[in-house]
């Protein structure tokens, strides 16, 4: 798709004028925030928990601005309407400022990349990286690190790098969320560690449904071998499975991976896109 109108501060304007000027230091900076929603046959999903992240990161950065969640909810129908996409990603992307007033917020439609099939059946490579993002729990602009670590990825043929901190512990991928796995048990990193993101919220709540046991603790780079699969979560991902972690073999995907996977995806074809938790 093609997309022709994009919208800023609530009004539709023509692609054209999507630009940002060598002058804006705030974006320049990254002071700023963003979301990507996933648009499936027209549907989007998870508006609500999207928009209440983007509020929460902005605030993490006290960005002040005039945009409140009904503004943002409006403007995205908006373009959705003229837009009629079918299958896409939709981008937010709130841009700081010196006043609230010179706050900019852009809401995008972007073509969507999908992780190659085989990844999902044979799982994926990854190296570790050290680096942990400045503001954990917001979802900011300012990405020079997980660039690094995802290039670094990149260039040995991996599909993302995890992030460890000073104690080798694995935190989150560059634009994921890490989970290890032994049985039913599923290991994750502390909140306060990582963005919590809208994916592995509702992952964890469907395993917790069908008795799987959530164990919010560090996952070493040391203990690997006490876990028997592992795996990552996002909204364009969905539940990929990690093969390789460095020159660590995971032997298979375990049963218990396989079927959490099949239960996303079972909830996503049958979900109209709303979801409370
Ligand atoms: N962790 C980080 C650092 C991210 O940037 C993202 C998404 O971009 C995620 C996790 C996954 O979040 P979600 O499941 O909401 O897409």
């Amino acid at each position: 798709m093609t997309p022709k109108n994009f919208s800023q501060n609530g009004k539709i304007q023509p692609i054209e004028k999507a630009n940002i000027p060598f002058s804006n230091i705030e974006y320049a900076y990254g002071y700023g925030v963003y979301e990507s929603l996933r648009i499936r046959n027209g549907i989007v999903f998870f508006e609500k928990q999207h928009i209440d992240r983007l509020i929460n990161s902005a605030s993490i950065l006290e960005i002040e601005h005039p945009f409140t969640k009904e503004i943002i909810s409006e403007s995205i129908s908006n373009l959705i309407i003229l837009e009629a996409p079918s299958t896409c990603n939709l981008k937010i992307l709130l841009i700081g400022g010196k006043s609230p007033s010179d706050a900019k917020l852009n809401i995008f439609l972007l073509n969507p990349l999908f992780p190659d099939r085989k990844l999902y059946s044979d799982g994926m490579n990854t190296i570790t990286y050290k680096y942990q993002r400045l503001f954990p729990n917001a979802k900011t602009l300012s990405m020079l690190g997980s660039y690094m670590a995802y290039k670094k990825a990149k260039e040995n043929n991996c599909y993302d790098a995890l992030l460890i901190d000073e104690n080798k512990n694995i935190i989150e991928g560059t634009r994921t969320n890490f989970f290890a796995m032994k049985g039913k048990k599923i290991f994750t990193a502390p909140k306060e560690k990582i963005l919590e993101g809208i994916t592995r919220e509702i992952v964890i709540l469907l395993a917790k449904e069908d008795d799987y046991e959530i164990i919010e603790d560090e996952i070493s780079i040391n203990k690997l071998s006490s876990y028997d699969s592992a795996f990552l979560t996002s909204t364009s991902s969905k539940i990929i499975p990690v093969k390789n972690i460095d020159s660590h073999k995971f032997t298979n995907i375990s049963d218990e991976l396989r079927n959490l996977m099949n239960l996303y995806d079972k909830f996503l074809e049958s979900s109209n896109g709303v979801f409370d938790f």
